[in-house]
């Protein structure tokens, strides 16, 4: 039986081997409880600090700034729902886990306004200002959109936050931002970032959030402190180790030969189909692609890809079902006529699977669709 080609690494990615190995070590030398008093507990207290020091430095925040968690959505719930107050700036292609959560807090009280986006699907800095001549305690603006793989230009945004924002907080979820160019390249201005493991070919169940400068909050959750009392539960240290081994090995997998890998495999794939187009041909992840095309729906094609055994996503389950525009891609003024898949790659797939997919994009297009 033939590899199964998995392209939908924005939605999850599959564990890095040695993320597992990691995972299992800890699990062996740090199984007691880190607030354990005694010798073993301690042991495994160093080991979940001596993480949190790795982690940060890979990020650049300092080990007191980082927070673990269960992972992306926690930490924008706590952003959320801690730090707005009484009006709250949000980019209108946020991910649900700010979306809704933003939602809710509107229905206690705190003004939500939605910044729009352009057509390419991003903030532009000036809108921002704009919307800061009024107050806001929090700007909540994602680095890179899951849907559409487009980066915000965060280090603008984030000036923007800082010299006209009034002492606003600013943060932005980094869910999809781990590789060393989408990352935000300035941490100035920058008060809380968001990391996923599952993102980054780390475990499912845990992440962080990420203070550049260490702040102190009521936790969401209470019980017996940990996280120095900003997140009680017991500190998986097998699962933090994994995530940590898969960041740093991640970090070096989405390097430039990842990103001429992926170039050159959507522009064979938009040579191939010609009734395929980029939703959006602004600058982002090079590993997440949105497509656009007239004749099947977004579900349709994905489903007759996955017939094929080729895994794709419709970029929102939800809105896919229906074979109506996602909330992101309505956000963007794409055309409700035309169908959507989103396609992301890793560097873990084999020059083969590449090659495989490239047949099968062009084959399942021309069969199915009707133009
Ligand atoms: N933010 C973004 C941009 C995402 O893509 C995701 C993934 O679904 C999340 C947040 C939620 O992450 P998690 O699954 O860790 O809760």
């Amino acid at each position: 039986m033939s590899r199964e080609l998995y392209f939908d690494n924005a939605g999850s990615t599959p564990l890095l081997p040695e993320a597992l190995e990691r995972f299992g070590e800890l699990a062996q030398i740090a199984y007691a409880n880190s607030s354990s008093g005694h010798a073993v507990g301690k042991r495994a207290k160093g080991e979940l600090e001596a993480l949190r020091r790795t982690l940060g430095m890979c990020v650049g925040v300092p080990p007191e700034g980082v927070v673990f968690t269960a992972g992306a959505t926690e930490s924008n719930n706590t952003v959320l729902r801690r730090f707005a107050q009484s009006r709250v700036l949000l980019s209108a292609t946020e991910h649900p886990s700010v979306y809704e959560t933003a939602l809710v807090l509107r229905e206690r009280g705190v003004k939500v306004e939605l910044l729009p986006v352009s057509r390419e699907g991003s903030v532009d800095p000036a809108v921002l200002r704009e919307h800061l001549k009024q107050p806001a305690d929090l700007v909540s603006i994602m680095t890179v959109n899951n849907e559409t793989g487009v980066r915000n230009p965060i280090e603008l945004l984030a000036q923007v936050v800082r010299d006209h924002g009034g002492g606003a907080l600013f943060h932005t979820d980094t869910a999809q931002s781990v590789s060393p160019a989408m990352w935000p390249q300035e941490l100035e201005g920058i008060d809380f970032l968001t990391l996923s493991a599952h993102k980054f070919h780390g475990p499912k169940g845990v992440g962080a959030l990420l203070m550049p400068k260490p702040r102190k909050f009521a936790p969401l959750l209470t019980g017996g402190g940990q996280e120095g009392g900003l997140r009680s539960g017991t500190s998986p240290v097998p699962l933090i180790g994994a995530m940590v081994c898969a960041l740093e090995r991640t970090l070096e997998g989405r390097g430039a030969a990842f990103t001429q890998r992926c170039d050159l495999f959507w522009e064979t794939l938009l040579a191939r189909t010609p009734g395929l187009s980029f939703t959006t041909t602004a600058p982002g992840a090079p590993w997440i692609k949105n497509f656009a095309f007239l004749g099947l729906r977004g579900d349709a094609f994905a489903r007759a890809l996955e017939g094929e055994g080729l895994h794709v996503s419709t970029g929102s389950a939800c809105a896919g079902q229906k074979g109506g525009l996602s909330r992101v891609l309505k956000a963007m003024g794409c055309d409700p006529q035309r169908g959507h898949i989103r396609m992301s790659l890793s560097h873990l797939l084999s020059l083969n699977d590449l090659e495989r997919a490239l047949k099968i994009v062009p084959e399942t297009y021309e069969r199915y669709a009707l133009v």
